[in-house]
């Protein structure tokens, strides 16, 4: 952030104002982590905030202080229209252009608050008077951790804030393994075990809530997969008939879409999930080394995210749209195996 946007954010939040913070739709850790944290130093600061997240989000990201606080906009409709239609400021969190938050969008489109954007995906649109956007980032977490520090309040960081940043840290890069993760990452997440984030509870916490059905839904869903060496790519499916099988609840797929990374050789891997209630086929493209994933959900399913993590959807049945990404894939043929 430079100093100017830095003095005009000190400037907005010198008085108590009425604010609303909003996630993008299907809230990650990142995203529900750094909206909550964003929460609690506003609130600590006299301000009004309210969270309100387009859709509901997994369970195993439900144990975050503050929580209960969160309005999910498909449930509790007119309480989160009321804080919108009152929000003086506006945070969007994690996500930089208005597609991303599903029915919420007219609202924020007729909203006359003042937006601030922090977020570290490409190409961010311009719709935030200010934006802290930066696609070197780890997280939008990291970012919120610098954005309190820019604002002179590192030492406002409590417990219950450092518990949110540390989890959105630790998803966003795969607890620490993505090429994202700098020594900056590290010395920020030093510094939240310090303020009383609690690692190893977070780490159990997210990854260790297992339900057998979940797990045979992986087992169903690497049964499915499918490995073109040639491309040094897999991918997997899974259709609604088989989600249902396994008793699919909201957050099960998470993580099944890097299995295919771990196969020697493979550095694009994918994940088809249909979706009947939407009419859609969810896609989530994961890649290794240089290549794109981020460009090719771009050009191809209506997408976008980072360059090896990305997603995007298709309108056309299960078959079609695996089909329709083979197809793609000799084009790509070269700079898969680059
Ligand atoms: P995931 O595959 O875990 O849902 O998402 C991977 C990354 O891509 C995340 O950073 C997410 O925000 C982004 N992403 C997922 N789906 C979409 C989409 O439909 N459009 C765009 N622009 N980004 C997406
Ligand atoms: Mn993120």
């Amino acid at each position: 952030m430079n100093l100017e946007a830095i003095e005009a954010v000190k400037k907005l939040l010198s008085t108590p104002q009425n604010i609303v913070i909003v996630p993008h739709k299907n809230p990650d850790g990142d995203a529900i982590g750094s909206t909550l944290a964003l929460w609690h130093y506003l609130q600590n600061r006299g301000h009004n905030a309210t969270i309100v997240s387009p859709n509901d989000y997994p369970k195993f990201l439900k144990w975050m202080p503050g929580n209960e606080h969160i309005l999910n906009f498909e449930k509790e409709n007119s309480q989160a229209k009321g804080a919108i239609h009152h929000a003086d400021l506006i945070f969007t969190l994690d996500f930089n252009h208005l597609g991303r938050i599903g029915q919420l969008q007219p609202l924020l489109e007729e909203s006359k608050a003042k937006f601030i954007m922090i977020d570290h995906h490409q190409a961010p649109s311009d719709y935030a008077e200010i934006m802290y956007s930066d696609v070197a980032m780890s997280s939008t977490c990291e970012m919120v951790y610098n954005f309190i520090a820019f604002l002179g309040d590192e030492s406002k960081i409590t417990p219950e804030m450092a518990n949110c940043l540390y989890t959105g840290i630790m998803t966003d890069t795969g607890s620490f393994k993505f090429s994202s993760t700098t020594s900056k990452t590290h010395k920020v997440v030093a510094e939240l075990i310090d303020k009383g984030a609690e690692n190893t509870n977070i780490h159990n916490k997210i990854y260790d809530t297992n339900s057998p059905s979940r797990l045979h839904l992986l087992g169903c869903a690497l049964k499915n997969m499918v490995i073109l060496e040639e491309y040094r790519t897999a991918y997997i499916t899974l259709s609604q008939t088989e989600l249902d099988t396994y008793s699919y609840k909201k957050g099960d797929t998470e993580g099944f879409v890097n299995y295919g990374l771990t196969l020697e050789g493979i550095c694009f891997a994918v994940i088809f999930i249909e979706n009947k209630e939407e009419g859609i086929i969810k896609i989530s493209f994961r890649s290794e080394g240089d290549f794109s994933v981020n460009e090719f959900a771009r050009s191809h399913f209506n997408g976008g995210g980072h360059d090896n993590a990305a997603g995007g959807k298709s309108d056309v049945p299960l078959e079609e749209s695996t089909a329709f990404f083979v197809s793609l894939l000799k084009d790509y043929k070269e700079k898969l195996n680059a």
